[in-house]
């Protein structure tokens, strides 16, 4: 049986509005109610804070919530993950559904949800002008295997077709392996770390040997499990395990970079969507830059792996993973939001005009809200060069309180 709490307490959060020239201070107030001792959000506080418009109650087994720029979409029955944009994005805690309420874990608000919904508002996202891609495998690490092919060679061969589209877009690109060679994972993240300006790109395809092998199938992208969190694999966050693993500085700019490319490979390939997950490969742990790894499909489904052996067909998923990135970039550089699933459909059909994510440039700084932090345990460490964070919210031990935080778009999301 669940225990539950209520505790509303308003957090002024540097919630500026820019009107005219003048910065004026608004506060949204949070409600927060207690699952098993864990913060969660009602949905309903949440679509007050993003000005999500539609029915609060469940609908056909859905909740279903839509603003100018996203659509946040939570089934009955799939507690892990909440569709945003039609695409998967795997949550570190359970929503909550209790009566014809839907409850999201304050850390996944901070650290799935509004990076997902707002990329333009995550700090951590910079520009950057190289490139390190890494070939999955290599030597005599031969990865998966299918009948027709080795894993280690597919990686390569995509890994040498993503460097040549992005050298010719005008990056600068560096791979951990250009040959068959093996390359410890080590030695490939302290590669990528010589790099400043940069953002970390692996290539892998999937294997399984279950119950599912002959039918798993889907493209997923996966980024570093953040601090304070169970990976997508595990049924438990184990709490001994995470005391180790402190969680990446830059794992909002990682979580807006997998789904920016998870995005691309939806909308240009016709193959299931197993989401945007979360690990700690070490790679991508071990990376202190925005780091994500691709599995283009599975080795072991024998549709997949015939379409993995066509040269062509590995064409098509390296222009999806560039067609990422760049957006990605866009972003970056010019605040535009990525490109999303419905963007990439729209481009073949040019006819049936553009029904979400206009590629406007939003206004970045003081006008964007934070939002709330993950928990007042869990701040991040401030990327390097930022200015010291401000004070930590104090922790309500019972009741209401209120914090005041300074009108400014540098806060910690956790
Ligand atoms: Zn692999």
């Amino acid at each position: 049986m669940q225990r539950r709490f209520f505790l509303t307490f308003a957090l002024a959060l540097g919630m500026a509005c820019l009107t005219g020239p003048t910065l004026a201070r608004a506060q949204f107030t949070w409600k927060l109610v207690k699952f098993e001792g864990r913060d969660y959000v009602p949905l309903e506080t949440i679509a007050q804070f993003y000005q999500l418009q539609g029915d609060l109650r469940l609908v056909d087994r859905r909740f279903s919530l839509s603003n100018q720029r996203a659509r946040v979409e939570i089934v009955d029955g799939d507690p892990r993950q909440i569709l945003i944009n039609g695409v998967r994005q795997w949550c570190s805690f359970p929503v909550v559904m209790q009566g014809n309420q839907a409850y999201v874990s304050r850390f996944d608000l901070a650290k799935t949800l509004d990076p997902a919904i707002r990329p333009t508002a995550v700090p951590e996202v910079r520009p950057f002008h190289t490139i390190v891609l890494d070939a999955g495998h290599g030597g005599v690490d031969r990865g998966a295997r299918s009948v027709t092919g080795f894993e280690k060679d597919y990686t390569l061969d995509v890994i040498r077709d993503i460097k040549k589209q992005l050298e010719t877009a005008g990056f600068r690109v560096r791979l951990t392996r250009e040959d068959d060679t093996f390359i410890p994972l080590e030695e490939r993240a302290a590669r990528a770390n010589q790099e400043n300006d940069a953002i970390f790109v692996s290539v892998h395809f999937n294997f399984s040997d279950g119950s599912g092998a002959v039918t798993a199938n889907g493209l997923e992208v996966y980024a570093m499990t953040p601090r304070g969190a169970g990976s997508t694999g595990d049924a438990v966050p184990m709490l001994d395990v995470l005391k180790d693993c402190p969680g990446n500085a830059v794992d909002n700019a990682s979580l807006v970079l997998a789904t920016s490319v998870q995005h691309s490979l939806l909308g240009h390939i016709t193959q299931g969507d197993r989401g945007v997950k979360r690990a700690r490969f070490a790679v991508l742990k071990l990376c202190k830059l925005p780091a994500v790894l691709v599995e283009g499909g599975f080795l072991s489904n024998p549709n997949e792996s015939q379409r993995i052996n066509d040269a062509a067909w590995r064409h098509q998923l390296a222009e999806s993973i560039v067609a990422g990135v760049q957006s990605y970039s866009r972003l970056a550089e010019q605040h535009v939001p990525p490109r999303l699933l419905a963007d990439y459909r729209l481009e073949q059909l040019p006819t049936a005009g553009r029904m979400v994510n206009p590629d406007t440039v939003v206004p970045a700084g003081p006008a964007t809200p934070a939002v709330l932090p993950a928990s007042n345990e869990f701040i991040a460490q401030p990327p390097p060069n930022a200015p010291p964070p401000p004070p930590a919210a104090a922790s309500p031990a019972s009741g209401a309180a209120t914090t005041t935080r300074p009108e400014s778009s540098d806060i910690p999301l956790g």
